[in-house]
């Protein structure tokens, strides 16, 4: 799950991380209220969306006056921000954040993240801040430092003060730096996070250490137990279809091909979305409706596919093991009454109640066609997908 840089920046003060002060608004009226809270005499108005690269696409106002936060704000709010993280849809600006303006006199990149290779957190840190640290790890990587930290010490002070050296800093900064770096890794842990990234961290003209961007991921499987973090979701900000499925405990992830596949297991779904590609085509979608999903939950994962519009042709895959056939041609049969089925549509189902649920399809009068292995099912969806019936 991703959150807002606002909520990233509160969530890291509360671990002592220094962050410049700021306000959320969400109309004109509220933003210009939060500067004259603020004070000034500089402001940035920041558009908050779930992406980065803001700066480039006009999503970062530095304004000197309250009459500009508002003007600011209100051109903000409900514009579409196209940034290279968003893609060429953009999304819309429902949040912005007011913050203090700061005198950056150095900008430099801070990231934890979980590196699965190492099986441990690793912290990268730059000089080259501000900029994409994607294209400083592809031109310059010596200039990245990482530290991959052992579990079983976490990060100490030396780790910190370490980075801190390599990152040029000397004096009463090393200790700033530090201490920024040990409460940084402490939120990580703590909340569970995948990645936290601050880029850039600057240095002020005064010398002050501060985040002045926050980038938080967490680990969807460990929010069960951070309910605080769990509130922060915007669902405004989530693929539709994702969130509807996350709603029916459905393990959907959209992808970019036209055959819509409906299978049990994970494993399952994975070979499925393979031989499709071995075959010619590709896949619109990963789904896996579960081992004992109920004939409810099949409904709602078959009308999912359905509202897909590049869907070209479905693939119903199951293995009734737990699952039982009957429930998944009832689902299917439900749906496609629900919804009016434009594509084809091809079944192969094996396993536990298989007759029956072959004859629930076959007497539903639904235009199906029937598949009798993996292979012989890919290819038929691959063909069909491609004549459109
Ligand atoms: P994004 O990464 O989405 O472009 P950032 O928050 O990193 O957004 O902001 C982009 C740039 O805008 C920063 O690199 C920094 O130069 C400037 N900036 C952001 N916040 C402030 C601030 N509070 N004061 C001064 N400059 C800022
Ligand atoms: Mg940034």
């Amino acid at each position: 799950m991703n959150v807002h840089e606002y909520q990233a920046k509160e969530l890291l003060a509360g671990y002592g991380v220094a962050v410049p002060r700021g306000r959320m608004a969400t109309d004109a009226d509220a933003a210009a209220e939060a500067a004259a809270e603020l004070g000034g005499p500089v402001w940035v108005v920041k558009a908050q969306i779930h992406a980065g690269g803001r700066g480039k696409g006009g999503g970062v106002k530095v304004v000197r006056s309250v009459e500009k936060v508002r003007e600011t704000a209100r051109a903000m709010l409900g514009m579409t921000l196209v940034t290279h993280q968003t893609g060429p849809e953009g999304r819309v600006v429902q949040r912005v954040y007011v913050e203090d303006g700061c005198d950056i006199a150095r900008e430099l990149y801070l990231g934890m993240l979980v590196d699965r290779a190492a099986s441990r957190i690793t912290v990268m840190a730059s000089t080259e801040g501000g900029m994409e640290i994607e294209e400083v790890a592809a031109t310059s990587p010596e200039k990245i430092h990482q530290l991959a930290i052992d579990p079983a010490t976490g990060l100490q002070p030396f780790h910190a003060r370490r980075l801190a050296f390599a990152l040029g800093f000397t004096g009463q900064q090393v200790r700033s730096v530090s201490r920024f770096v040990m409460a940084m890794y402490d939120a990580f842990t703590d909340l569970d996070a995948s990645v936290v990234e601050i880029n850039p961290l600057v240095v002020t003209g005064g010398g002050e250490v501060l985040a002045l961007d926050a980038k938080m991921n967490f680990d969807d499987n460990a929010l069960f137990r951070h309910e605080a973090v769990l509130e922060l979701r915007d669902e405004a900000e989530e693929d539709p279809m994702e969130l509807e499925a996350t709603r029916h405990e459905l393990n959907y992830i959209k992808l970019d091909g036209n055959i819509g596949c409906m299978v049990n297991g994970a494993g399952l779904a994975m070979a499925t979305m393979d031989i499709i590609k071995l075959c010619g085509g590709a896949p619109a979608n990963f789904l896996d409706v579960g081992g004992g999903a109920t004939r409810e939950r099949v409904t709602t994962a078959f009308k999912l596919i359905l509202s897909d519009s590049s869907v070209e042709a479905i693939l119903v895959n199951i293995f009734g093991g737990i699952m039982r056939c009957d429930v998944i041609a009832e689902g299917v049969v439900a749906a496609a009454r629900e919804v009016s089925l434009g594509v084809p549509l091809v079944v192969r189902l094996a396993g536990t109640n298989v007759d029956l649920g072959k004859k629930i399809l076959e007497e539903s009068g639904l235009p199906i066609v029937s598949a009798d292995d993996l292979g012989d099912a890919a290819e038929k969806a691959v063909r069909v997908a491609v004549e459109g019936a």
